[in-house]
């Protein structure tokens, strides 16, 4: 069904709410809205985890229609309405405690959503068409007998989302800075589309939504396509470098006509036309299937710079271009990262502008590469790099500007040239953004375009001065990892660090050794988590139960389970970053003293309890649930700044915090006890159960998480681990 018309209040000088119909064939003229649901479409294929995917598209539209709010109802049985995501924010919509009220959520029960014209949330179910309200409170539409509308939603954007005439679901986005217009609504159908998929791809039972077979299938084909595609590309290359060998020697082997030499000539240049488009897909698969992983190395950007140029000089020369380098004084001389991708990306920008430039009779082609650089204020360790490439050829219309980042995809003149297969710039833009940043363009047709390569990397030289300046040498570190690669990672940076390194292939070696050797004294271990045989927490425990209380830091893979980190003073996720490694090891090393104590000595069920949370029911609730457990020691607390004084005054030995608290929030607050000289561990208490959120909480510092509503074994199982 085409729901081409919307319900629009107020609408221009009417004060009733008006009908306008929209030509839905001229659809989102949002490039970053079409951009974001095509990386969407991709994730789709991949996911395991429908809420999560729900969740992130709903962020990001409600964060490019400057809005506050925003949910996806899915239709799961005969009208009847599951929400399944929804974005928050304080004083919006909320669904986290469905069944309370309280002074900031909307009460929307959470199966009982029907369809009633008089609700405007749901209303356009009812009139199968869109509804925008941009005054909530003085909104005719809405009945005065139902009180659906909270103070604090001042406006709505209301989508339905059918299937010929199958209603599948609603899409509503609230609370916009300016209101929300026909133009939002139209830029919202191409999310819909993509909704509308969704949905029919999804299974719902009694758990919530999952994956349906008819999904899993597909996904299973477009990894075996992934794997396919990466193998393919692999075994290509050999027999294409074979050929292209032999061609050369051919080439070499005089006596041969002038005739002869130009077959050889294009026989040799097609050969590396086509490794290098081999290379391309292989690149793009990786990247496509998260298999890409960027080298983190120290190197000198200026010679990487270099060397890109010293690539491309006589081609720009051949076509008599002038070609510029202007690199700021004061570059940093180190900066740790994969040079060779960023010479990938430097190499593939400077030759599409000298492809895309030519010498004119009125001006002549000039292109120049300029290398700059800013400090981030966040993260003293870290620099912004930004490398443009300017010239003043053809340039881009305005309309091919976003799509030329996509694959495939040539525009303009040269359109149907044999040169390129459209992938370059669609693999430099995933890598910038693999280096935490991205490409940008702007262009004028026939003046020029400039492309702005920006990433963010590690500054090598003051982590080293740092690192000369404090006092880790001759500290003694063990590293226990399976990974050949990860031990010489972290080998080569201690070793410059002035560390004294021990490294070991499994918990087993390393327990040997200790065993085995008076002199068994370290400073620090490092234990990655999963290892063959003895797995990285068993190791902790074993070393532990033998009375070593070293630091203990853990390295995994992925977002870790609560069970084991006790063992451990930290506990990280791969890959590592150097700078957040030498904070870590900075304060392990030098105050192992100040830190806290968790799982080295064990003080049953009388340790002191501290609780942050704003919720007067939910303090009654855990205090309960404590006690009937046997914990009698706790203080309760209702919000972080709250918590994060009474911790700097107190001794406790375990901090449960909520997550949305006003004043100071439980993310803001553990950061800041983190950094006391002497703190509990803090466990996460929220409602999200999202591993991009639960990722936050632990790299923001918290050592665990309980989901809201508190399940009362979960929570013995915490408390027994810490206390
Ligand atoms: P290709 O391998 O075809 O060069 P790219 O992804 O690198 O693929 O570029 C895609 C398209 O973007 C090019 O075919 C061209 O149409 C356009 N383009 C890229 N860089 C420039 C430039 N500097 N000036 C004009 N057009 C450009």
């Amino acid at each position: 069904m085409k729901i081409d018309t919307i319900e629009i209040y107020p609408y221009k000088k009417y004060d009733k709410p008006r009908l306008k119909k929209i030509d839905i064939s001229n659809i989102c003229h949002s490039s970053e809205i079409l951009e974001f649901i095509q990386e969407q479409y991709v994730k789709l294929y991949k996911t395991d985890s429908p809420q999560e995917l729900i969740t992130e598209t709903l962020k990001k539209i409600a964060s490019i229609l400057k809005c506050e709010d925003a949910f996806l109802a899915i239709n799961e049985d005969e009208n009847r309405f599951n929400y399944y995501s929804m974005v928050m924010s304080i004083g919006g919509m909320s669904m986290t405690s469905s069944s309370e009220s309280s002074e900031n959520n909307v009460v929307i029960p959470k199966h009982t959503f029907t369809i009633s014209s008089d609700n405007l949330l749901s209303r356009p179910l009812a009139k199968k068409r869109g509804v925008i309200s941009n005054d909530m409170s003085k909104d005719p539409r809405k009945s005065n007998k139902i009180p659906n509308v909270h103070p604090i939603l001042k406006n709505y954007l209301g989508f339905p989302i059918f299937k010929d005439n199958t209603c599948l679901g609603l899409m509503g986005f609230a609370n916009s800075e300016k209101g929300f217009s026909t133009k939002d609504y139209k830029n919202l159908i191409t999310v819909s589309y993509f909704f509308r998929n969704f949905i029919e791809l999804l299974n719902y039972g009694s758990e919530g939504i999952s994956i349906s077979q008819e999904l899993k299938a597909k996904q299973q084909l477009v990894s075996l396509k992934d794997s396919f595609i990466a193998s393919m590309s692999h075994e290509m290359r050999t027999p294409l470098n074979g050929m292209i060998g032999m061609a050369r020697l051919l080439h070499d082997s005089q006596p041969l006509t002038v005739k002869q030499l130009e077959y050889i000539r294009v026989l040799m240049e097609c050969g590396v036309q086509l490794v290098e488009l081999v290379n391309d897909i292989l690149d793009f698969s990786k990247i496509t299937s998260g298999n890409l992983k960027l080298n983190n190395y120290p190197f000198n950007l200026e010679s990487t710079i270099n060397s890109a140029i010293d690539i491309v000089k006589q081609r720009a020369e051949d076509k008599g271009l002038e070609l510029k380098v202007e690199i700021q004084k004061g570059i940093p001389e180190y900066l740790n990262g994969d040079s060779r991708r960023i010479k990938q990306i430097v190499i593939n920008l400077l030759c599409n502008a000298i492809k895309f430039t030519d010498n004119t009779e009125d001006k002549k082609g000039k292109i120049i590469l300029r290398v700059n650089y800013s400090n981030i204020i966040e993260d003293s360790f870290k620099r912004k790099i930004i490398i443009t490439v300017e010239d003043n050829g053809i340039g881009i219309k305005k309309e091919d500007q976003t799509k030329i980042f996509s694959v495939f995809t040539k525009v303009g003149v040269n359109k149907n040239t044999s040169q390129g297969a459209g992938l370059g710039l669609a693999i430099s833009r995933e890598l910038s953004k693999l280096m935490d940043g991205d490409i940008t363009l702007e262009s004028e047709l026939d003046v020029g375009s400039i492309f702005k390569l920006e990433i963010i990397l590690e500054d090598e030289s003051i982590l080293n001065k740092q690192a000369e300046n404090t006092d880790f040498l001759g500290k003694k570190i063990i590293i226990v990892d399976d990974s050949e690669d990860n031990r010489i990672y972290l080998l080569n940076i201690f070793i410059k660090w002035g560390l004294n390194v021990t490294i070991f292939s499994t918990a087993k070696e390393c327990l040997n050794y200790l065993d085995n050797t008076k002199n068994d004294k370290f400073d620090l271990a490092i234990l990655d988590i999963y290892m063959p045989g003895m797995n990285g927490i068993d190791l902790a425990q074993a070393l532990r139960e033998r009375g070593y209380s070293q630091p203990l830091i853990g390295l995994s893979s992925i977002g870790e389970s609560i069970q084991g980190r006790e063992w451990f003073d930290e506990f990280e996720t791969k890959p590592i970053s150097k700078s957040h490694l030498f904070n870590i090891m900075l304060k392990q090393l030098l105050n192992p003293s100040k830190v806290s104590i968790k799982g080295k000595t064990k003080k049953g069920k009388n340790i002191r309890i501290i609780l942050a949370e704003d919720d007067y029911y939910n303090q009654i609730l855990f205090k309960e649930m404590l006690e009937s457990l046997g914990y009698f020691n706790l203080k309760i607390v209702n919000n972080g700044k709250e918590c994060v004084d009474l911790i700097s005054k107190e001794y406790f030995d375990l901090c449960f915090i909520d997550i949305k608290m006003p004043i100071m929030n439980g993310i803001e607050a553990v950061k800041i006890i983190k950094k006391m000289p002497r703190y509990p561990p803090v466990i996460a208490v929220s409602a999200s159960v999202l591993e991009t959120d639960k990722s936050l909480y632990y790299s923001s510092g918290m050592d665990g998480y309980i989901p809201k509503p508190i399940d009362k074994d979960k929570l013995e199982q915490i408390l027994k681990s810490f206390s």
